[in-house]
């Protein structure tokens, strides 16, 4: 295995484990997904599964964030896809002209932290891969 090859492999064990304790999947299924194996439906004993978590409704806000990693070109990172999201005016985002972005300042009702959260969330559900730098749906 190269060493570009060994760190991207790192950096994906690493994104799935940050992801593993937060999503509304079946940790059955994160689990497997960990190791590159797929269970078929739901386990239906774990926490998620039994409803023993609560699940909450996230889909507009992750169709903010979805829209604003489409419409930076799915070439940028977390942390400024979020800034577009919560209207920041950091130089970066200026500098790219994502101030001008539909999608810029459309969730600036929510926190940092909170958009972080979702971002393992869908990283968790597949949806978004996270590359070290860059982001591209899945
Ligand atoms: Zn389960």
């Amino acid at each position: 295995m190269t060493k570009q090859k060994e760190i991207d492999k790192a950096v994906q064990n690493l994104n799935k484990m940050i992801t593993f304790a937060g999503v509304n999947v079946c940790r059955r299924k994160q689990l497997l997904r960990y190791f590159d194996e797929d269970h078929p439906g739901d386990c239906s004993s774990c926490d998620i599964c039994s409803g023993q978590t609560e699940l909450t409704d996230v889909s507009t806000d992750a169709r903010k964030l979805l829209s604003a990693v489409v419409r930076t070109g799915e070439r940028f990172g977390c942390l400024h896809v979020i800034d577009v999201v919560r209207g920041s005016q950091n130089a970066k985002i200026i500098k790219f002209g994502h101030d001008c972005l539909k999608t810029y300042g459309i969730g600036k009702d929510k926190s940092q932290k909170y958009w972080r959260a979702l971002v393992d969330e869908l990283i968790g559900q597949g949806c978004v891969i996270q590359d070290r730098d860059k982001f591209t749906l899945y």
